[in-house]
């Protein structure tokens, strides 16, 4: 698959058209409100969003990245991850029931998205380009081609009885989401395991970690195509599209 490369244009401010980019302030379809941390119950922060581009074979999707920055659970601090060995991994079937606890990956289609206005932006607005690239090595930023790995191929094998996972993007484990000035800083947990905030001017993601996003097959393709029924062929049952589509945005990725 083709593979663009994310390059951040640092003073941008938010318009009503744009698609990918870091903070402000989310688009997302109507009747989907901003994620709460199933942790602390706080309204997660927005991090990030990415239109998947033409050459993408989720061109017409949006994924948008939510996490808590009010908590910290040392069981959480990066998403559930299987004990032993990773590479090739075969994860149980439910693993990913309740897989999104203080982190929150929405997918949806892209023409639905407006913006939240709602929502009391705390990361620094950026717009991201996507640019089509042969794929270097060094492209740690990245939609689309083969993941960079940095301690071999750790690719889990298939999720239950599903087919395969394949790579959709990749965000750079030491990436700094500069904040704004009056937002709240991120929480740690500090000597004695007390909550404390981090005093620095951007957020991070689980432990500064790299970030693979994985589709999961078998689910992606049953909705996508269940969708592409339903607006071709019955087009009233929007309502159970709704639903459908739901459905895909919790069970259909994994982080790794
Ligand atoms: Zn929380």
């Amino acid at each position: 698959m083709s593979c663009y490369q994310v390059t951040i244009n640092e003073d941008s401010n938010q318009t009503n058209d744009a698609k990918s980019y870091i903070g402000g302030v989310p688009t997302l379809p109507n009747d989907i409100s901003i994620p709460c941390c199933k942790l602390c119950s706080a309204e997660m922060t927005f991090f990030l969003q990415i239109a998947f581009p033409t050459q993408h074979k989720w061109n017409g999707y949006t994924l948008a990245l939510f996490c808590c920055t009010s908590c910290v659970d040392e069981k959480y601090f990066i998403p559930e991850m299987l004990t032993g060995r990773i590479s090739k991994a075969i994860i149980p079937e439910g693993f990913l029931d309740e897989y999104q606890r203080n982190f929150s990956v929405i997918v949806f289609d892209t023409s639905e998205g407006i913006i939240k206005d709602c929502y009391v932006p705390k990361v620094k607005y950026k717009h991201l380009d996507l640019l089509s690239s042969i794929e270097p090595k060094e492209i740690k930023f990245k939609v689309g081609g083969t993941p960079r790995w940095y301690l071999g191929d750790e690719t889990p094998s298939r999720y239950g009885d599903s087919s395969e996972m394949n790579f959709l993007m990749q965000i750079p484990g030491d990436f700094e989401f500069e904040i704004l000035p009056d937002a709240p800083k991120q929480v740690k947990l500090g000597l004695g395991k007390k909550v404390t905030t981090l005093n620095r001017p951007f957020y991070r993601l689980f432990l500064a970690n790299n970030i693979y996003f994985l589709e999961l097959a078998r689910i992606c393709q049953k909705y996508i195509s269940l969708l592409k029924y339903k607006i071709t062929v019955w087009g009233q049952l929007l309502e159970d599209l709704k639903v459908d589509l739901q459905h895909f945005n919790v069970e259909g990725i994994l982080l790794w």
